[in-house]
């Protein structure tokens, strides 16, 4: 079946959606971006993806290019276009077309852009097997709370972790603090069992799937503490993971070649992938 894309109002084959070679997004990386999960033909935390895009664009000086339900409709009808029940929707908007110059343009449209495609979701907590991760610099500005398109260090860095065989980088501060993964958020379980990631603030995106972990694990009684923790913290550390819209959650069996825990995902990893996974088979969202 062929894909589709919406392209600024129109629902496109996707091989032929094009952007104008002026768009701010192409030229200067002036735009934002969101990607949900769908599951079941549900979109998976819809509120949360919603609320961090309006924020994303605010960060910018910029607004929704529609209101809340026209947009709704939109994603609904570009998964329906491309028969998605279970799998993603990448939503992006920059701030339009114009001559390429600095300074914000006046009076010209955000450009909306819609795609969509399947993805066979993890169905069991336990079919985990671990990723490898690698540490390296983290060399990106100083509002990683922006969901910008513009993810050139974010690419840098899992190009690398790729060349070395590992699923993810993890970003280190100048401090050798962990800030989170190239595109997925950093957890640890430290020596008294406490589940650990870093607070919210400009150092990192603020993931969606991050909230409703703490939430889930909250509400399942086990202790999330959100602070800071160092690179040396995570090696020695009995269990580290990683979450994100599109990994859900993955235990991970090694950080630059030192095994963690036993080598397999630990049960606070598993525990939380499993509950991650049931909030996905019930709710849509927690928000
Ligand atoms: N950090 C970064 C840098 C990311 O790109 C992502 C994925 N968007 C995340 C964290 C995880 O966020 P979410 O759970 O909302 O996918």
């Amino acid at each position: 079946m062929s894909r589709i894309a919406y392209v600024n109002g129109q629902y496109v084959p996707h091989a032929e959606a094009h952007i104008h070679i002026e768009d701010r997004g192409y030229q200067f990386a002036d735009g934002v971006y969101e990607v949900a999960a769908v599951w079941r033909g549900r979109i998976i935390d819809e509120d949360g993806h919603l609320t961090r895009l309006k924020r994303s664009l605010d960060e910018l000086h910029m607004t929704m290019p529609m209101a809340d339900r026209p947009f709704a409709m939109v994603c609904r009808e570009t998964l329906r276009q491309n028969r998605v029940r279970d799998g993603i929707i990448y939503i992006q908007i920059s701030r339009g077309v114009s001559r390429r110059d600095h300074p914000f343009p006046e009076n010209v449209e955000r450009a909306l852009v819609m795609t969509a495609r399947a993805v066979d979701w993890p169905t069991d907590a336990d079919d985990d097997s671990g990723a490898h991760v690698v540490s390296v610099a983290d060399i990106r500005w100083l509002r990683r709370d922006v969901k910008s398109i513009s993810l050139l260090p974010n690419v840098l860095a899992k190009q690398e972790a790729r060349d070395k065989g590992a699923y993810e980088a993890w970003l280190v501060d100048e401090d050798g603090f962990v800030t989170e993964g190239s595109s997925t958020n950093a957890w640890i379980v430290d020596g008294d069992g406490k589940i650990v990631t870093r607070q919210l603030d400009n150092n990192i995106l603020g993931g969606i799937t991050r909230s409703t972990v703490i939430a889930l694990a909250r509400e399942n009684g086990l202790e999330v503490v959100e602070r800071p923790f160092s690179l040396a913290e995570a090696l020695g550390a009995p269990e580290a993971l990683l979450t994100s819209t599109t990994s859900f959650v993955r235990g991970i069996i090694d950080i630059d070649g030192n095994q963690i825990g036993d080598g397999t995902p630990g049960p606070v990893s598993r525990r939380l992938r499993g509950l991650y996974l049931d909030y996905c088979r019930g709710a849509g969202s927690n928000q």
